[in-house]
């Protein structure tokens, strides 16, 4: 039933995408929202991520951008900082599974070109954003044609809750 919700886009070559159903996506979009909560408890638009490899959490990052005075500090990149450091290494893992990024909403352009250069295998957005999404909604920056890393997309679980959550922050803030 969940597969239903699902909008997934297979971009790579067909052999190097991995079934969907063998990652717990949910579970760890969940805790990519357990971060966005905690942002918001701090004030911050709720947006959260977290990187996983080998079915483990190595990484988690939550927008923290009015806390740190700091533009760059979207939910993706702090996950991604950490991530590396977990590596020592800016670039991530490059083996059969790879890292997956969760994050909430659909990455910016900034944290698109994060996320090629960190080299993430698989990217999980559950909401779109129409106003400065990178990954189709405004711009097309992840599997751009003239690009050279591909990443697998998948989004659309629970995008409701995690649109919500945005939502419900901005009319509070009315
Ligand atoms: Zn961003």
């Amino acid at each position: 039933m969940l597969s239903n919700m699902r909008d997934i886009i297979h971009m790579g070559p067909p052999s190097l995408s991995p079934d969907i159903d063998d990652h717990d996506d949910l579970a760890h979009l969940h805790a990519a929202i357990a971060e966005a909560r905690a942002a918001e408890l701090a004030g911050e638009v709720p947006i959260g991520a977290v990187v996983v490899y080998q079915d483990q959490i190595i990484a988690r990052g939550q927008n923290r951008v009015l806390r740190d005075h700091d533009p760059t500090a979207h939910a993706e990149i702090v996950a991604l900082r950490q991530a590396a450091r977990h590596f020592a290494n800016y670039r991530l893992p490059q083996d059969a599974a790879g890292c997956t990024l969760y994050v909430t909403l659909e990455p910016c352009a900034m944290c698109a070109g994060a996320i090629l250069h960190a080299r993430v295998a698989r990217l999980v957005y559950a909401a779109p954003d129409p106003k400065a999404g990178a990954c189709g909604s405004v711009l097309s920056v992840i599997n751009h044609p003239q690009l050279n890393h591909r990443v697998e997309v998948a989004s659309g679980l629970l995008a409701e809750e995690c649109g919500a959550l945005l939502t419900a922050f901005f009319r509070s803030r009315r």
